[in-house]
């Protein structure tokens, strides 16, 4: 009989099941891709049914496709796009309203009030984050406050509500269990991390009922079970997709950290058992519990990255495919001193100003399509080095080197020049699932399936090491511009 750990990884844009074996190899995979909706400007919603019915159908097809039987599948692991809030029905398990995207901007004034009665430091101090509308608290409040009935109806008891890990688990489990895990609960902004408890005090000013709220668990251990294919499936992994991450990469040590480039960027650092404090911009979340051990890290959320590069092959045209940017960029030696500063939604770490917009600057007679595209890969790397170094003043030193994963860590190109930018090592491991691979970690640890994170060492192979070679004066001149561009970017929507 084959064993596998069944990781359930639903994104943004797409829904994805992976079949792990106990070396960590891929047997099988399978990915849907699922609507975006955009009522208005700025508002991004998903249909939470259609996520639902996308995600069992990766499943069901994995198995399929990996010959493999519910009998072959000793744990579910999941993991999940953060911040993203669901509402539904708890007695006909239906959602009550399209989920709001973490993306979605429309509770950005409701944060201005937030600063603006001063709560946002009460906040900042127990839940670790910085007032934005990306958190799910305001996203609660929102649909209680805007939807006809839905307050007296959460008030009587008769909703739900939960990030997408608590919405897949109901229904993994029609209906018996409502939790989530400490990764997802800590990104709610109505998570105490000190205490580890949702916040009543934050909830009264929110006014959330606590009886919406699912139950909080550890991230590896039995949180409920799945009787869909005929047998009981244990789920026995959940953390939020960049928690998942920095465990699939294996950052178990404090100091340790990633990188993950997708559509925005995201870098954590292991921070060990203490909650980090940031004075530098970053945010402090829970990265796992397991065997009663709570590890936390510091977080840097980049809302643009990969997406700039979307955006000149969609908006402007300037090239057919994302792969094309990596040699049309070596085209030339340089941008020529154009800088492309791609604050399309605002600025999130460590500057978090909604109202930067996007800038492209120095431009002469000379610029061409490559320079431009050059300066939109660049922009991540600087991106980069700005949380980079506000880490390295929060935690007093910077990480030895950085692992990367995310579609546009594929770019040799990208990652020698992040090397050259932070003058720090990139290495980029052979499998390009670490997301799905820390929620399966997680699951098969849960269940005794792995003994122990040691065991797990043997597994992490990197495919390429990225040395530096820039001359630290040429790294901090081109820094020092990109600074200067960002200060044309800031408050511009204002
Ligand atoms: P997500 O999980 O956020 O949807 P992915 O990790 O799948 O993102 O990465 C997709 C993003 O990476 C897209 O924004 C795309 O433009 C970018 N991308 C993909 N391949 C490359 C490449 N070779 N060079 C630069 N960017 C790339």
């Amino acid at each position: 009989m084959s064993r596998y750990v069944l990781a359930l990884d639903q994104g943004t844009t797409s829904s994805r099941a992976i079949l792990f074996d106990h070396e960590g190899n891929v047997r099988a995979s399978a990915s849907m891709e699922f609507r975006q909706h955009y009522p208005r400007p700025g508002w991004v919603e998903h249909d939470a049914e259609e996520i639902w019915r996308s995600q069992i159908a990766t499943a069901e097809k994995v198995l399929a496709t990996g010959q493999a039987s519910a009998d072959d599948v000793v744990a579910i692991g999941i993991t999940n796009q953060r911040e993203t809030v669901v509402l539904w029905d708890r007695a006909t398990g239906k959602p009550v309203h399209r989920a709001i995207v973490w993306q979605c901007r429309r509770t950005a004034e409701a944060c201005d009030r937030i600063r603006q009665q001063g709560f946002d430091r009460t906040l900042r101090e127990k839940t670790g984050l910085v007032t934005d509308a990306y958190f799910s608290g305001t996203k609660i409040a929102w649909l209680l406050e805007n939807v006809p009935g839905l307050r007296e109806r959460a008030e009587r008891g008769e909703l739900a509500a939960g990030t997408i890990d608590s919405w897949l688990i109901w229904n993994l489990t029609a209906g018996r269990a409502h939790v989530t895990d400490v990764s997802n609960a800590s990104r709610t902004m109505l998570f105490n991390l000190h205490t580890l408890q949702w916040d009543e005090e934050i909830l009264r000013y929110f006014k959330i009922p606590p009886s919406l709220l699912p139950t909080v668990q550890a991230s590896s251990g039995v949180l409920g079970e799945t009787r869909l294919w005929g047998k009981s499936i244990p789920i026995a992994g959940v953390a939020g997709d960049q928690q998942a991450s920095l465990f699939g990469h294996q950052c178990f040590e404090p100091g340790s950290a990633k990188n993950t480039y997708g559509t925005g960027l995201f870098l954590l650092m292991n921070a060990g058992e203490e909650i980090p404090r940031s004075d530098s911009g970053l945010i402090a979340t829970a990265a796992w519990q397991r065997n009663g051990r709570t590890v936390y890290a510091l977080e840097g959320s980049v809302f643009i990255a990969g997406a700039a590069i979307q955006w000149l092959r969609d908006g402007l045209r300037l090239i057919e495919s994302a792969e094309e940017s990596e040699a049309l960029a070596r085209t030339v030696p340089d941008t020529g001193g154009v800088y492309l500063v791609p604050a399309f939604v605002g600025l999130g770490a460590p500057h978090w100003d909604p109202y930067a917009r996007g800038v492209v600057v120095g431009l002469t007679r000379g610029t061409e399509r490559a320079h431009l595209v050059r300066a939109a890969l660049e922009a991540m790397t600087f991106q980069t080095r700005e949380v980079l170094e506000a880490m390295a003043q929060d935690a007093g030193h910077p990480p030895e080197r950085l692992r990367v994963d995310g579609g546009a860590a594929r770019n040799d190109f990208l990652c020698q020049f992040q090397a050259d930018i932070l003058g720090l090592p990139v290495e980029r491991p052979a499998t390009t699932e670490a997301t799905a691979l820390g929620a399966a970690y997680l699951a098969g640890l849960g269940v005794g399936f792995w003994k122990d994170e040691r065991e797990l060492a043997s597994q992490l192979r990197m495919a390429r090491r990225f040395e530096p070679q820039m001359s630290p004066a040429r790294r901090d001149e081109l820094f020092a511009g990109w600074r200067r561009a960002v200060g044309r970017a800031k408050g511009w929507a204002h």
